[in-house]
This record gives C-alpha cells, structure tokens and sequence, in this order.
C-alpha cells in the first residue's frame, strides 16, 4: 500500500493539447511513484463549449453546422494522438473510441434536429462527450509512462439527484461505488483516470454537474475515498492576491481557508468552481490549486483553518459587469412589504443578487445584480410597483450599470477592530467615492460599491494599504507532488 492518497484534477487548459496532455500524464505518473493517484479529468479546453454549440445548432435545425463543429472536435482529438507518443495499437484504438463517442454525438445532434427540441436531459449527454474523449487519452499515456492505468467513466462513480445540468451528488452511494469500483484499482497501484463533470441519477440517467463541474468531481471523489489530499492543477499558480490585470504585484496566497477560497469563488478570482469545497469540508481534506504548466510553484494550500495573517486580509477582489439597481423615495418608509415585493421579484426573474444595502432611515434601498439579469429585474419593479410610482409613494426605480463591487475578503478580519477604517481611509486619500457598503455579518469580507473608473484605482489602493504585495516567507508545507 503506498502512504497516501491524492486525487488529481487536470482542467481543460491543462489537457489542452499534445503537449499539455504528456505533461499532466508525467505529474500523474512521478507522484505514483510514491502515493495512490486518482485522476480526474476536464474535456480538452473548448470543447465542450463546441458541443454545446453544436446542440443549440441542432436545435435550431442547423444540423449541417452542427456536423461540421463535431468534425473539428474529433480532427482536434486525431492531431493530437499523432502528436503523442504513443505506439500504434494504443492509438488506433483509441481513434476507434473517439469515433464511437462521435458517432453518439451525431445521433443525439440529429435526433435533437428532428425534435427541434433541446430537453436539459440530452444537452447533458451531448456536453459531457468532451470528458469521454479526453480520459482514455490521459490514461493511455500514463501507461506509456510505464504506470498502469485505466479510464474509468464517472456515470459508475458519483449518483447525483435527477437535476440535469447542475446535479447534486447523493454521497452515501456514491462512496459505495467508489469503494467497490476504484478501491481495488487504487491498491494494485493503477491509476484510475474518471471523467470529471459527469455523474447519473439513481436510475442511471447521465447528469452533469454543471459548467466548471470536474473540480467538484475530484473533491467528490476525495471525500467518497477519504482521501489525503486533492490537487487541482489548473493554468495559474494558485489563488492571487488580486486580479494581475489590475494590480500588477498580486501575489499567490500561500494558504487560505475554506471559507475565505469560496468568498473569492464567488467574488470573481475564478479559479474553483464554487461548489468545491462543500464536498471536502466535513472530512477537512486540503485542497491545492497548482499550476501544471509551472509545477515547480507551491500553490495555494486551503484547509479548514486557513492561516492567520497580520490584519487578516487575504485577497481584494472586483468584478465591473454588475448593475445597481436603486429604488427609493422618502414614502416607502410608510410602506413596509417594499423589501419583500423587491426581493420577491428579483427571485422570480431570477435575477442573481450580490449585494444589498438599505439605509436605516429607509427611504432607498440599492442593490447589485449581473448587467445580464439588470434589464428584466428593472422591468419587472417597475410594473410590480406601477401604482406605487403613480401614486407617488415609490419615487423611483433606477439602474446604474457603471459600478462595480470591491471586496476585501479575510477571515481573521473578524474581531479586527479597525478593517473597515483603514479601508475606508486609503479609498478616501485615493478620492475613490463610495456608493455603498455591505459587511456581511460573517465578518470575512467587506464588501463596497463604487464606479466603474474608479475599481482599479481602489484595488490597487487596499492591495497596498494590506502589504498583498510583500514577499511572504512561505511556511505552508508542500503538496505530495512537487
Ligand atoms: N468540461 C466542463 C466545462 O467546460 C467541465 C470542466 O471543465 O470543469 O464546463
Ligand atoms: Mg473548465
């Protein structure tokens, strides 16, 4: 039995080509050396943004443009077998097992052409076909490596509920699958490569569990196992410090917690699909984010407890396509459902709210959805307190889509006495003005509103403010595989 076991996760940059694909399959194979390896893997980057192109096409009855997106996919999966090294019976048969995924493919994309119908169902099938391609090409060339191992389709690993595209798994049969199918893999020493994103219902309907979803597959499978660790290598070197587009010093952090990893998921610095962590946060397995393309980096380490820094700020972070919506007048402190008719509303246009903000005196309330959802949440106020606004009680329902929201996440801001003040302090001295603030009572982030120009100026004011950009003397240990 080796010491450990650690479950790695390639993304789709990481599988991206040739030469990516030999790359992830040499970190997989020299960490085997020495524990138990799991892999999970992502289709090749774009395709299954291609295959779902293909199926909207079909959809809409373009099914000769649908055929043609399928034939650069499997022309994309043959140059890069030729490119690798491989002996010639592994790639003739792995060329007759793209074929018969795409031979799938093209009935689904017909039979959806015929329907004119796209149901949530098939679009699943049809958009996991990436991660079925991709796996049996990183197992092959494990084995060439020398270390056996074996694709394994993730429909006979994680049992999920029956909501297509973005399933929830069902753990507990789950983790008897696992036992009975990857267990026994795992203790002769192969190195089983599973399909991320993909799972089936409990009556073996195939789900996905939605866009981004192979990190939650490998942490899935971390937890089923109990494993030691999960490595989720990626195109980045971990979690920064802030976006480098807008603050050129932004470091990697070198460890931060669950809960600070998911604030940062949510707010912007996307490296993780947000739903990771909730698999691995009972058993408190850590999580690494690494790069495959610079593997010689530590990462970012996230465990339960993070580590405290000075100040406790670890990251700031904005995002620019966020609309605000304000809906005021001083009457509607007279009227107290308007909150409840807001909200209401919003959920049921579905618009996605990031952050709200009412003033105690109650004559405005504001709040923050995606410039994608800002339209028809307007819409919908305005004819939802149409009486309101004649009779005059509700003044006005505005949009302002030139903001954006700034944060300054940490967990150890809690009990900090002065976080606010300093932050509030280095965006004054900067002229940066402040629309509206938002602290969560969970105290791990403080989280403001300001226009659109100024976001950069603000990031790159807090990131200096909190010293983001100093070298830290990196204490955390590193992953099983450096
Ligand atoms: N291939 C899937 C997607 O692009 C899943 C993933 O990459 O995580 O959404
Ligand atoms: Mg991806």
């Amino acid at each position: 039995m080796k010491s450990k076991l650690v479950v790695m996760k390639f993304g789709g940059t990481s599988v991206g080509d040739a030469s990516c694909i030999a790359r992830a399959a040499q970190i997989a194979a020299s960490a085997a050396g020495e524990n138990s390896v799991l892999v999970v893997v992502s289709a090749m980057s774009s395709v299954t943004n291609r295959l779902i192109e293909a199926a909207t096409l079909a959809e809409s009855g373009e099914s000769a443009k649908a055929q043609e997106i399928l034939k650069a996919i499997r022309h994309l999966h043959e140059a890069t077998l030729r490119e690798l090294a491989l002996d010639a019976e592994t790639r003739i048969q792995l060329m007759s097992h793209i074929d018969r995924v795409l031979a799938d493919a093209k009935r689904l994309c017909e039979g959806t052409a015929l329907l004119r119908e796209l149901t949530p169902r098939s679009l699943d099938v049809i958009s996991s076909l990436g991660e079925r391609l991709s796996a049996p090409i990183v197992a092959a060339m494990i084995a060439a490596l020398g270390t056996a191992s074996e694709p394994v389709e993730a429909t006979e690993l994680i049992v999920t509920d029956g909501f297509f595209g973005g399933a929830e798994p069902l753990m507990d049969p789950t983790r008897q699958r696992c036992e009975a199918r990857l267990r026994p893999l795992l203790q002769k020493g192969n190195v089983p490569v599973v399909t991320g994103f993909i799972g089936a219902s409990q009556e073996g309907a195939l789900t996905t569990l939605g866009r981004g979803g192979s990190d939650y597959s490998a942490t899935i499978l971390s937890a089923a196992l109990l494993a030691d660790e999960a490595i989720i290598w990626t195109d980045v070197n971990g979690v920064l410090s802030a976006d480098p587009r807008l603050v050129p010093e932004a470091r990697t952090i070198p460890e931060i917690s669950y809960r600070e990893a998911a604030e940062l998921a949510y707010f912007g610095a996307k490296v993780l699909h947000p739903k990771t962590l909730r698999a691995v946060m009972p058993h408190e397995i850590p999580v690494w984010i690494r790069n495959s393309f610079a593997p010689q980096e530590a990462g970012t380490k996230i465990t339960a407890k993070g580590r405290s820094k000075a100040g406790g700020v670890k990251a700031i972070t904005a995002i620019g396509d966020v609309s605000l919506i304000a809906l005021g007048g001083p009457a509607i402190v007279g009227l107290p459902d308007v909150v409840g008719r807001t909200f209401s509303t919003t959920a049921r246009v579905r618009a996605n709210v990031l952050l709200i903000s009412q003033s105690s005196s109650q004559n405005d309330i504001c709040f923050i959805v995606a410039s994608a959802d800002a339209k028809r949440t307007v819409e919908a106020l305005r004819e939802q307190f149409s009486q309101d606004l004649a009779h005059h009680k509700v003044e006005h329902i505005s949009l302002d889509p030139r903001i954006a929201i700034v944060a300054v996440v940490g967990e150890n801001m809690r009990g900090t006495v002065g976080m606010a003040g300093r932050t509030f302090s280095a965006l004054g001295r900067e002229s940066v003005n402040i629309i509206a603030i938002a602290q969560g009572s969970s105290e791990s982030n403080i989280s403001f509103v300001v226009e659109l120009h100024d976001m950069r100026k603000a990031v790159v004011a807090l990131h200096g403010e909190f010293s983001l950009g100093a070298v830290e003397v990196n204490h955390a240990e590193r992953s099983s595989h450096l």
